[in-house]
């Protein structure tokens, strides 16, 4: 059964390797799937397209519903379509998961470029938990890259802890916003800013045009005030007005998001960055498979309940019910 999987899966990987939509998609369905069995299919094909020949540049794109990501990503992937660049579309969406069904991703959204035959567009996976689609989305990433994409986005709704996790899953993190009057910076969260390589101020277009070159000065302030990281080139974080809908500064966002990756290539930065996040996501891994362990044992998941009730009643300490379920844990249940 083991060798069967793997004979597969090998096979799979190889016509993904040859750039096979079909073959990619499946290779996505595969590694989704919840199911034990699949599992060790998913794990031998991921070891079997692993190839460091192969590296996208891994966009990350949040903002939040409305902003124009849909518009901003149809039109960013024909302009890198129309260079010559093959491009991938995956979504981080946790709302998919509550309502069963996937939001972010849908082809519709994105009418253009879902009808080029370089593009894949992929919706969220529906995992329960923002984890477990972070950590599937990874895997799908992976995967975009060795079919032999040049461009890999990772978009996201900006709420909550998506975007935290989507800047582990990227070379370059985009924040989509639309301009606003008024107290403008207070809608974005200092968090993500902290984050953001590049702002871009959409809808700057027709009577939205004043209001976004002054939210863009706003934005562009505020990133100057805060600290500079090691891996930010000369001038970054920056803040760009555009207009998705008139495909306006889309050239120029690419140019800033190009020179931004050049200059993290050629300085170690990038191979770093890719490197703390391997490190982060088998940290996260080994978090989750443990986890699971222990809530699949009908006793120990019993027990996580019981002291969690007691934690929760104050009758117990959390550091002390833990060390509790970690002993039975390693008693072996
Ligand atoms: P999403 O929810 O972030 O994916 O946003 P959508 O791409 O679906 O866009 C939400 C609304 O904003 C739609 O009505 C779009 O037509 C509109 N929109 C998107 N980009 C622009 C833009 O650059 N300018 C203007 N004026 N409207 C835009």
């Amino acid at each position: 059964m083991a060798a069967m999987a793997k004979d597969g899966a090998e096979n799979l990987a190889k016509r993904v390797l040859a750039g096979e939509r079909r073959a990619l998609a499946r290779a996505i369905t595969l590694i989704e799937s919840g199911r034990d069995d699949h599992r060790a299919g998913a794990l031998a094909l991921l070891k079997a397209v692993n190839r460091a020949d192969r590296q996208a540049l891994r966009i990350g794109l949040s903002g939040a519903p409305g902003v124009g990501k849909s518009t901003f990503i149809d039109a960013f992937g024909m302009m890198l379509a129309g260079l010559g660049l093959k491009v991938a579309v995956l979504a981080v969406d946790p709302s998919s998961a509550r309502s069963g069904g996937s939001i972010l991703g849908d082809k519709t959204r994105m009418d253009r470029l879902s009808r080029q035959p370089a593009a894949f567009i992929r919706p969220s996976p529906s995992q329960s938990h923002l984890g477990g689609v972070a950590r599937r989305t990874r895997e799908a990433v992976a995967l975009c890259e060795a079919a032999g994409h040049d461009v890999v986005l990772i978009e996201t709704v900006g709420v909550g802890q998506s975007e935290t996790m989507a800047a582990e899953l990227c070379d370059i993190f985009v924040l989509l916003i639309a301009p606003a009057g008024g107290d403008e910076l207070q809608g974005v969260k200092r968090g993500i800013m902290e984050i953001a390589d590049l702002i871009l101020v959409n809808k700057a277009d027709g009577d939205l045009k004043a209001a976004a070159a002054r939210t863009c000065a706003d934005y562009a302030g505020a990133l100057r005030l805060m600290r500079k990281r090691a891996e930010d080139a000369d001038g970054f974080p920056k803040a760009l007005a555009i207009s998705a809908l008139e495909e306006s500064g889309l050239q120029t966002a690419w140019a800033e998001m190009s020179a931004l990756a050049e200059w993290r290539r050629r300085s170690g930065h990038w191979a770093a960055r890719r490197a703390r996040q391997a490190r982060y996501w088998f940290g996260e891994e080994v978090r989750h498979g443990l986890l699971l362990r222990l809530s699949r044992d009908a006793a120990l998941d019993g027990m996580m309940q019981s002291l969690g009730d007691a934690v929760l009643e104050g009758r117990e300490s959390p550091s002390v019910a833990a060390a509790h379920l970690l002993e039975r844990f390693d008693g072996g249940g």
